[in-house]
């Protein structure tokens, strides 16, 4: 017997862009969106009568959300030593588990982890799947491929990178295929590269960490065997290396050369520009003891990211919401839609675009687009009931107390406790995953 549940009466957003459809039903049978209409306007293959009605006059339903940034291994970490090196696989892997119940409570029903540390990512996504415990569908990376003096190869010369670490050191192109294939193998979705070099950090125009033929030589590698590929770009010489080597999208892109707006409009490269963990340092980094050096360097970021992004907006390329959730200043479960309040307040978009951009604007980017990302007959049954019109107010998506039920593949998620409240991580409650691995 099929199992049929139908959400009646709401005003729908289906995220695919189109006009909100107003006194809508959604039905689910068997876990995939079998139909939606309005009014009484039932259709005749609609006809058999649902196990359960949620009526839901004056909600609105949208899909579930997806983050396109979210590093479930991390741990809320506060630094690069916390992130890499304390912990352990067993540590990592438990942890995420319980953390990504935080993110799919929030009404995150997906994300995508562009990088793990150890293989943390794939085995929480397979555990998650397997049914072990609740939690998002994950779009899983490993290991960022890193070279030499590159992003994630923070640690000294002579202590190398740990195996622990969130990238891999690959000093050759060889070692970066090899690397390639050694991830698929162990069955990532996608292949992270670690593109800017560290050089000249503080003045913002240092360029890839590797040659064109080496990022290049990663992305066939990855398409080859059917993976997509994404890259942490802040740096403009890097973005415009990444577009050209076939990347599907790019990660920041904060210094990004208005000049090549054009090169990623044409190839239709998305970016995910992940305003919300810049924001977080620039807005709260003075309570929660940052270094005053680094909330500068960040408020200029924030500063370039704005100004260049409206204007790639403008031009057509496709924007990714994603949160950098993960880290201390972005804890699990709570900061997810702020990436989607930024792209309104800071970057202009229209509400509508951005939640499009979050939903199924971020599937296409996975390739998971029949799968999830908007309320279309046979995708899976992912949506949020929200007391509220995140068109008219944006925030209610980050608001626990408005959103009144998420449901993944037509199932109800438990959300007691509910979602917590936003929070920086300054409070004792946060320290628990990380400080005791110290201890
Ligand atoms: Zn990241």
């Amino acid at each position: 017997m099929a199992k049929i549940l139908e959400i009646a009466g709401a005003t729908l957003i289906d995220g695919t862009g189109r006009a909100p459809m107003e006194d809508a039903t959604l039905r689910i049978v068997d876990g995939r969106i079998a139909a939606s209409w309005q009014h009484a306007d039932r259709p005749r293959d609609a006809a058999a009568p649902a196990d359960e009605v949620v009526q839901a006059q004056g909600r609105t339903v949208i899909p579930g959300l997806i983050d396109s940034h979210c590093h479930i291994s991390y741990g809320e970490g506060k630094s690069a030593e916390e992130v890499d090196i304390y912990g352990g696989p067993e540590w990592a892997a438990v942890r995420a588990v319980w953390n990504a119940n935080k993110v799919l409570q929030s009404g995150f029903t997906s994300f995508c982890d562009p990088g793990s540390t150890w293989n943390v990512a794939v085995t929480c996504r397979d555990a998650i799947e397997s049914g072990m415990f609740p939690g998002p569908r994950i779009f899983a990376a490993g290991r960022h491929i890193a070279a030499d003096g590159g992003f994630a190869d923070y640690f000294p010369g002579w202590l190398g990178m740990p195996v622990s670490a969130e990238g891999v050191l690959c000093s050759t192109l060889e070692q970066m295929r090899k690397e390639v294939r050694m991830q698929v193998k162990n069955r990532v979705d996608l292949v992270k590269i670690s593109g800017d070099s560290q050089a000249q950090d503080r003045d913002c125009n240092a360029g890839p960490c590797m040659s064109d033929d080496e990022m290049a030589g990663i992305v066939q590698a990855a398409h080859a065997l059917g993976r997509k590929v994404t890259i942490h770009s802040r740096y403009a010489k890097t973005v415009a290396a990444a577009a050209r080597a076939g990347v599907d999208w790019v990660i920041h892109a904060s210094y990004m050369d208005p000049a090549d707006i054009g090169l990623l409009r044409d190839r239709q490269v998305p970016v995910c520009p992940t305003m919300t963990y810049t924001a977080n340092i620039v807005q709260h980094g003075r309570d929660v003891g940052v270094d005053p050096n680094y909330i500068e360097t960040k408020q200029r970021e924030l500063d370039s990211l704005v100004t260049v992004h409206r204007r790639s907006i403008e031009a057509g390329v496709p924007m990714m919401a994603g949160s950098e959730a993960g880290f201390s200043v972005t804890p699990y479960g709570q900061w997810h839609s702020r990436e989607i309040e930024l792209m309104v307040e800071l970057l202009g978009m229209k509400p509508m675009d951005a939640i499009v951009a979050a939903t199924s604007g971020n599937a296409r980017a996975f390739g998971w687009d029949r799968q999830v990302g908007s309320l279309l007959p046979g995708l899976w049954g992912d949506c949020v009931i929200l007391d509220g019109d995140p068109l008219k107010d944006i925030r209610v998506l980050g608001d626990a107390r408005r959103i009144l039920a998420v449901y993944k593949g037509g199932v109800a998620v438990d959300r007691t406790p509910v979602a917590p409240r936003r929070r920086m991580g300054h409070e004792r409650s946060l320290a628990v995953s990380t400080s005791v691995l110290t201890r």
